[in-house]
């Protein structure tokens, strides 16, 4: 079903009202994890006064260390959805087992993380529901992997799939990924199913997150996923990977510019 050969047509993935895919591009972005609601609200304005158009924001959070922070849970999501309701922006969340999808009623699309991108219950769960899913690429998974772990959604029913490249594991040590930038052609080639990049994540740094972020728009992205922190030196996740607003808001800019040319 995710094949390109079958169904020659751009999948165009509708997220409460923002479309991705088929020529829509958009932007999602936000803090790494919901921490406070003043944190959660701060950086949902400043996103959208960037031109982001979707927020994205943690609260089951797959940590590598079970000492580090694992995000607030539910409690987390009804931060998230009072910033969808003053500023109108459909939101988007991790969730990391089927036993937590009765929190996402009001989320408007379910991101499964690169580690559970083969958790093959979670992902026959959520294809059950009709509501977009955002499928990261796993830290090894070949592009036929990823591309048959969105099988399994689509199996059961569910076709609004993005796929994010979000970096993958080489043998590289001085960035935390490496962004597969030929991910883009490729899954436009073997797929119709959009594809978004995740600049923050692939390198871990945010100065890198801008080359990567032009780069991945130059490459024909559907979209991207970029953390925001309204002070990184504070965030309990990702810091170090996470833009100030102004930052973001000159990225924004520079992406919109060569969006006219791509
Ligand atoms: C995230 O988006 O915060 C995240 C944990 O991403 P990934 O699954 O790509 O590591
Ligand atoms: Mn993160």
């Amino acid at each position: 079903k995710a094949n390109r050969k079958f169904h020659p047509q751009d999948t165009i993935v509708d997220i409460g009202g923002v479309k991705i895919g088929g020529g829509h591009f958009a932007i999602m972005a936000g803090p790494c994890s919901v921490e406070t609601p003043e944190q959660v609200i701060e950086c949902a304005h400043a996103v959208k006064a960037a031109g982001a158009t979707i927020l994205r924001g943690g609260a089951f959070k797959p940590r590598t260390s079970p000492y580090s922070f694992q995000g607030m849970g539910p409690s987390g999501l009804e931060l998230l959805e009072a910033a969808k309701k003053e500023t109108g922006l459909p939101i988007v969340s991790e969730v990391m087992d089927p036993s937590q999808l009765q929190y996402f009623d009001n989320v408007d699309m379910l991101q499964i993380g690169a580690r559970n991108m083969q958790n093959f219950t979670l992902l026959k769960e959520v294809g059950k529901l009709r509501k977009p899913v955002l499928l990261k690429r796993g830290l090894s998974a070949t592009y036929e992997e990823w591309l048959m772990a969105a099988e399994y959604i689509m199996s059961e029913g569910n076709e609004q799939i993005v796929l994010c490249e979000r970096g993958i594991r080489t043998f590289e040590t001085k960035t935390r990924n490496t962004l597969d930038v030929t991910a883009i052609p490729m899954m436009h080639e073997l797929s119709h199913l959009p594809i978004i990049m995740d600049p923050s994540h692939a390198a871990g740094m945010s100065r890198m997150v801008r080359p990567l972020s032009l780069a991945s728009t130059g490459g024909g992205a559907d979209g991207l996923m970029i953390e925001v922190h309204n002070d990184p030196a504070k965030a309990l996740c990702d810091g170090p990977q996470a833009l100030r607003p102004d930052q973001f808001s000159d990225l924004t800019k520079d992406i919109f510019a060569m969006r006219e040319i791509v």
